[in-house]
């Protein structure tokens, strides 16, 4: 970017304005700002684009000295957002920003994004090294505790299994209890850890660690439960009947009663999926099918083209590579690329449509003439809304139909496709429900019976019952309160702002088509409105604002509960 230029041009800009007598912006202020941004970005782009491909590099070999690029870059990356002298700087541009000094709105929100991309850095580096270290220890210990039961040891895919296969109900109980084990062995370095962070939070003037993290995220506790009690409402009822019927269908299984149902009952530790209670075969269809050829032909077709991608990408198995699926953008100037392990089945279908949804929401279709620090997507809650947008085609009979994929027995898919989605939407709602909620009240507050806290929310919520005379830190067995903290929520909004869009696609360029007939397949309408109204505006929206941009309404989950009525 040529930055001299830009300055140059504004000098001449802000003469003109001063000539023109008083405004209510500063013009001086404005130059100020656009110099600390460039400046910012000639430091810290270099410094990203070596982390995103060290990572990108970690992720295929797996060898050590990858990672430890990586760390170094973000380390620097990190020292760099912690400057004291520039966040004075750009403090004051902030302030200047929030009296209306700057009024080049593009401008002003850079400020407000580097603002919080420096304010999360600006901590006592001794707090913040005891906190890393803190984390690090705990995440140690889940990684090497192995659920021990009948004097064997178990590993995490073990107790799956048993989870999901066995009929033995006192085998599922011990099996699940072992599991939860880690709970009590990191529950005491847990609340210290809370604590810490709670110290970080008011360091920076923030009341807890959950109301920073939100703030640092453009979003607050009280609109976030409020949102969450909406969508309570919308989903109770749909989700107990769900419920009831996967109910009757476990205890049918292990020969027992519905009232008699456990927690080790269900077939992954947190009833956070759905259990596998349905006949039903997704995968059939997808036996034969180029997965890589289906996504490229839909994309194209919708006027999202993703060659370019596939040709940089890493799709396939092989032996030191990341068992995961990630998109990353690597330079915020096109080079996108996704890492996968696709195999035929619907799974990886629905994985690869996701990933692909993820790169065309990048800067491969947020133009180039954004400042580099808007210049990718709004809010981790938006591009994950793109990409479970997409996703769900891969449950579609009528996508699959259009995109020529055979179908035996379409009838039977069509069922079986549509009761899956809907049980995992509501299953992963309630479980969503449960963590937001913890966890603030565990910010909030970490020397509250915590035990009781879990449960009493997983009752509410999930409606699945404590364990009689149960009194054990389990919610310390799910590692995300460690190492991913005050994150959970983001994939709930992004399912709420995926239909929120869907709908707006079915009314405006569908003329009010049934939501669940659109399918895209072959309509660049829809390439058009993705464009316009969710991937050029870049991070220059925060994510209500662009929200209402691309719907014209607030995030609710009004689409999301509408999508489960009369199925
Ligand atoms: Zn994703």
């Amino acid at each position: 970017m040529c930055a001299l230029r830009l300055i140059l041009s504004l000098m001449v800009l802000a003469a003109l304005l001063c000539m023109a007598g008083p405004v209510a912006a500063s013009p001086e202020t404005t130059e100020r700002a656009k110099k600390f941004i460039a400046e910012h970005e000639d430091k810290v782009r270099p410094l990203d684009i070596a982390a995103g491909i060290a990572w990108w590099n970690a992720n295929i070999s797996g060898k050590d000295e990858d990672f430890k690029k990586k760390e170094v870059a973000q380390n620097k990356i990190d020292e760099a957002l912690s400057n004291r002298e520039k966040f004075a700087e750009l403090k004051k541009l902030k302030e200047a920003k929030d009296r209306g000094d700057i009024d080049d709105k593009i401008t002003a929100r850079c400020v407000d994004v580097l603002y919080l991309m420096y304010l999360e850095k600006q901590v006592d580096p001794a707090l913040l090294k005891k906190i890393t270290a803190l984390a690090n220890a705990v995440e140690q210990k889940f990684n090497v505790y192995r659920a021990k039961f009948d004097g064997q040891e178990m590993t995490d895919s073990e107790v799956r299994k048993v989870l999901k296969n066995s009929i033995d109900s006192e085998r599922r109980r011990n099996v699940w209890e072992a599991s939860k084990g880690v709970g009590a062995v990191v529950a005491g370095e847990l609340k210290e850890l809370v604590k810490l962070r709670n110290e970080m939070a008011k360091q920076l003037g923030f009341k807890n660690y959950h109301a920073l993290q939100l703030h640092l995220n453009e979003q607050n506790g009280d609109d976030l439960l409020k949102l969450f009690d909406d969508l309570d409402q919308l989903t109770r009822d749909p989700f107990a009947a769900a419920k009831a019927d996967i109910d009757q269908r476990l205890a049918r299984n292990y020969s027992i009663k519905v009232a008699d149902l456990m927690p080790w009952h269900y077939h992954d530790p947190f009833f956070q999926e759905s259990p596998a209670v349905y006949q039903a075969n997704l995968d059939a269809p997808f036996a034969k099918a180029d997965i890589v050829q289906l996504c490229r032909d839909f994309y194209a077709s919708i006027g999202l083209p993703i060659d370019d991608v596939i040709a940089r990408s890493d799709l396939f198995e092989r032996p030191g590579k990341s068992p995961h699926a990630f998109c990353t953008d690597i330079d915020r100037a096109g080079d996108v690329r996704v890492l996968a392990n696709i195999v035929p089945n619907e799974y990886w279908m629905g994985t690869m449509l996701h990933e692909l949804g993820h790169s065309v929401y990048s800067s491969k279709n947020i133009p180039m003439s954004l400042p580099y620090v808007v210049r990718f997507e709004a809010h981790i809650l938006t591009t994950e809304g793109v990409a479970m947008q997409f996703e769900r085609f891969s449950k579609s009979r009528a996508w699959l139909d259009k995109m020529g994929v055979k179908i035996d027995d379409p009838r039977a898919f069509d069922e079986a496709a549509a009761k899956v989605q809907r049980n995992q939407l509501l299953i992963f709602s309630r479980w969503c429900q449960v963590m937001l909620r913890f966890e603030k009240s565990m910010y909030e507050d970490p020397d509250q019976d915590l035990n009781k806290l879990w449960w009493d929310l997983v009752e509410k919520y999930q409606l699945v019952k404590r364990p009689p005379h149960r009194n054990a830190p389990d919610y310390a067995s799910k590692i995300h309160i460690v190492s991913a903290p005050v994150y959970y929520h983001n994939y709930m909004m992004g399912q709420l702002f995926a239909s929120q869009v869907h709908h707006t696609i079915a009314k405006e360029v569908y003329n009010g088509a049934d939501p669940s007939m659109v399918i895209y397949v072959g309509d660049k309408r829809v390439g058009d409105f993705m464009k316009k109204k969710v991937f050029e505006p870049g991070r220059t929206l925060d994510w209500q604002g662009l929200t209402k941009h691309a719907t014209g309404e607030a995030l609710s989950p009004k689409s999301f509960a509408a999508d489960f009525k009369g199925k």
